[in-house]
């Protein structure tokens, strides 16, 4: 069996374990999780972090070394922000408008706990950007923030090509590196089957399927809004010839392992290798965009936290003022650029969108228990935007023939 296909075995399984033991077995539930599933679960997602920091460091030096000048560098830079700006602005809007017509808050009335100070205060926006500039290039390798090591590693890439001859032997250094944690990434999903049954079946023993039937409208149209953004990127590559179909068919190890671990971090490693030698992605763009869209690009985030806020002011009876919903827009767009990529980050960031437009953190309890589930198929759209948005610059890098060229390319074949 293939990889992809054992990970989604064991998370049926999962499942199927999780539901037995959280109705016929409660009991048997909290030293199972402590001693056994959130152990097993935690040490895989650890394990993968494990290769995250030097995979993404040694592919986007080595791959910025065959960019062929800073220039470019800065170019790919501005093309794939202003495509994040415009695909996370659609995001936004399809989760508000869902929320809008479908109604999903109206009539569902709180219950849940969750503890509320341990949800972290997050940083201002400036402090945000601040902290993204290292202040020495180990402390962005050892503390893992993705966006600290990009900074590094597109530094240090550009100042290889300056420096010319006298980089060769730390180029080839880095060459190394890169092929001894690919190798460990490939140990390392060996056990991803168990890990990913660990997880998945330690939140369904504790949370249980019935909680996802309260919230059915909830989770049921998260998911509408994710397929419905699934099909306007697959519209968008079809009209750039961009092989949709072969480009999803490459990534399902990967959007298998991140609905297992709701972790586009954990997903990385592996998405960065499929979408090259599966898809046949360009090397200088696929090591450059997709560490960059796995630390900012979250279309499924914003599409959850818009929906959500409409629907927790639908719950508390809020109207929706223009000026209620352009906070919620704004401040949905941001956070979804400043979402972590491991699990849980969203439920984190909704106190940043709900404080901002003003609506009670209270609702966040309601939604927490079934945020195990929606993050899964949050992240699986996490990645696919992000995937999507790296295969809009190649198209937008690569000029395509003409009709007149085709043509003549046809005639010699
Ligand atoms: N879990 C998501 C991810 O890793 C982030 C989120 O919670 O919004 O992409």
């Amino acid at each position: 069996m293939s990889l992809s296909t054992l990970i989604l075995v064991a998370m049926g399984i999962g499942i199927g374990f999780g539901s037995v033991l959280h109705d016929f077995f409660p009991s048997a539930i909290a030293p199972l999780d402590q001693y056994l599933l959130t152990p097993v679960g935690t040490s895989f997602l650890r394990l993968i972090q494990f290769v995250v920091v030097p995979i993404v460091f040694s592919s986007l030096i080595l791959g910025l070394t065959r960019i062929q000048n800073a220039a470019q560098v800065g170019r790919y830079a501005v093309k794939l922000i202003l495509s994040y700006c415009l695909t996370s602005g659609v995001a936004v809007v399809v989760g508000l408008v869902l929320a809008v017509v479908i109604r999903p808050g109206v009539g569902v009335s709180g219950s849940g706990t969750i503890d509320m100070e341990a949800i972290a205060q997050s940083q201002s926006l400036i402090d945000w950007l601040v902290s993204l500039i290292p202040t020495n290039p180990i402390e962005a390798l050892s503390n893992g923030n993705l966006l600290q090591v990009i900074f590094s590693s597109a530094l240090i890439g550009v100042a290889i090509q300056l420096v010319g001859e006298k980089a060769a032997s730390f180029v080839s250094f880095v060459e190394s590196c890169y092929a001894i944690f690919e190798k460990v990434l490939s140990l390392i999903l060996y056990v991803a089957p168990i890990g990913v049954f660990a997880l998945i079946s330690s939140v369904i023993a504790t949370e249980g399927l019935q909680l996802i039937l309260k919230l059915f409208n909830y989770v049921f149209f998260l998911l509408v809004g994710s397929l419905l953004m699934v099909g306007f990127y697959l519209l968008i590559l079809f009209f750039l010839k961009a092989k949709p179909i072969k480009l999803l068919q490459s990534l399902v190890p990967a959007l298998s392992l991140a609905f297992g671990t709701a972790s586009s971090n954990a997903a990385l490693p592996i998405l960065l290798k499929d979408v090259q030698e599966e898809y046949g992605l360009r090397e200088d763009i696929a090591s450059f965009a997709i560490p960059l869209g796995t630390a900012l690009k979250r279309d499924g985030s914003a599409i959850l936290q818009g929906f959500n806020a409409v629907f927790i002011a639908q719950m508390y009876d809020i109207p929706l003022t223009t000026s209620l919903v352009l906070a919620i827009s704004l401040s949905t767009f941001l956070v979804s650029f400043s979402t972590p990529g491991v699990p849980g980050a969203g439920i984190i960031m909704m106190t940043t969108v709900l404080s901002a437009a003003g609506l009670p953190l209270q609702g966040i309890a309601i939604v927490a228990g079934v945020d195990r589930l929606t993050d899964g198929f949050k992240t699986v759209m996490n990645i696919i935007g992000n995937v999507s948005n790296a295969v809009i610059l190649d198209r937008w890098e690569t000029p395509q023939p003409s009709e007149s060229q085709n043509e003549m390319l046809r005639a010699i074949d």
